[in-house]
């Protein structure tokens, strides 16, 4: 079996930021990612609130903290995880068992869905998560924006920048977006916003979005809908404590199991973003440098 200081579950900002502060203090570390490096920071058009760029791509980002890990070179997994035994510190993925000393997971979040009829079948058909991957897809056509927070309003000027024509449909009578999102969706032409509404239906043709039925009654054409409306945390596999689905850490990122760590958007906090996930990371790495420098 092979056996590693740290074995860092997943490849987001957070998970990176910590293999490049374990790598940087010579410990051997594993990192088992099951898709691709840079997480959600793939599905962010523009960032414009991470310290150091006044403006970024997420996937351009995303790229810059992944090769800035690979010159120190760790060592990458890109499989699924089928066990984690925290009583034993084994992980088995599907073609390796591994033991650890220290684990930290940093598997993030994923987005919810809205649970209609046929929606499995429709994502991927008309159904997306990822405005800045799938939007230019949709140019000069219809789309329509599902949520009311800074995800919905980022995703909705970045389309109408693409699209004819963007709605937003959501549940309650104010955007919770930021202010300054909200100035700038004041801006637009072509953004209708649909407050309480919910989507009852999706009508179909040939297996792809067609329409959409509202709580109203009224349909809706949309050649894509786009949906922003909240998260659920990656963190089944992982049997410690959890608020709602979200790791609970302690000040040092640790959870109620020893040597297992938690950080980024996978732990209960109050801000999901870039620069708290790597801060994150950062803080469970060191814990784990100080804790081997002290022989523990
Ligand atoms: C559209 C959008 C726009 C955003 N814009 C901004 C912004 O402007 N500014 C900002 O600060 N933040 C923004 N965010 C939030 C920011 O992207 C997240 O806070 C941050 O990426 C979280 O990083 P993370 O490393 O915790 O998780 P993630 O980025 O989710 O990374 C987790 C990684 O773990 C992997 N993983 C999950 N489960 C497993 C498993 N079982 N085995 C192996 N690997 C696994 C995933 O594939 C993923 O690569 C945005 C998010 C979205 C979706």
């Amino acid at each position: 079996m092979e056996e590693y200081n740290t074995i860092i579950i997943g490849s987001g900002i957070a998970g990176m930021s910590a293999g490049i502060y374990l790598k940087r203090a010579g410990i051997n570390i594993l990192i088992i990612e099951n898709n691709m490096p840079g997480g959600e920071l793939n599905k962010a058009n523009t960032i414009e609130n991470y310290p150091g760029y006044e403006s970024i791509n997420g996937t351009d980002l995303a790229m810059n903290i992944y090769n800035q890990l690979n010159s120190y070179n760790p060592d990458y997994l890109f499989e699924d995880i089928t066990n984690v035994d925290l009583d034993n510190n084994i992980i088995t993925t599907t073609s390796k068992k591994l033991k650890y000393k220290n684990l930290i997971i940093a598997t993030g979040r994923r987005s919810k869905t809205l649970g209609l009829e046929n929606e499995d079948k429709l994502i991927g058909h008309g159904i997306s998560f990822c405005a800045s991957c799938d939007g230019a897809l949709y140019k000069d056509k219809t789309v329509t924006v599902v949520g009311g927070a800074n995800t919905a309003v980022s995703d909705a000027l970045y389309l109408s920048k693409i699209c004819k024509k963007v709605y937003i449909i959501y549940r309650k009578d104010n955007l919770r977006s930021e202010e300054i999102l909200k100035e700038r969706l004041a801006q637009t032409t072509n953004v209708e916003i649909l407050y309480n509404r919910e989507i009852t239906e999706y009508i179909e043709e040939n297996n792809k979005i067609k329409a959409i039925k509202l709580n109203n009654n009224q349909e809706i054409e949309t050649d894509c809908l786009f949906l922003a409306i909240g998260y659920i945390p990656n963190s089944e596999l992982f049997n410690v404590e959890k608020i709602n689905g979200y790791i609970k850490v302690d000040n040092n990122y640790k959870t109620n199991k020893k040597n297992v760590y938690a950080c980024g958007d996978v732990i209960k906090k109050d801000l999901y973003q870039l620069v708290t996930s790597a801060s994150e990371g950062a803080i469970a790495a060191n814990n784990i440098i100080e804790n081997q420098a002290k022989g523990d």
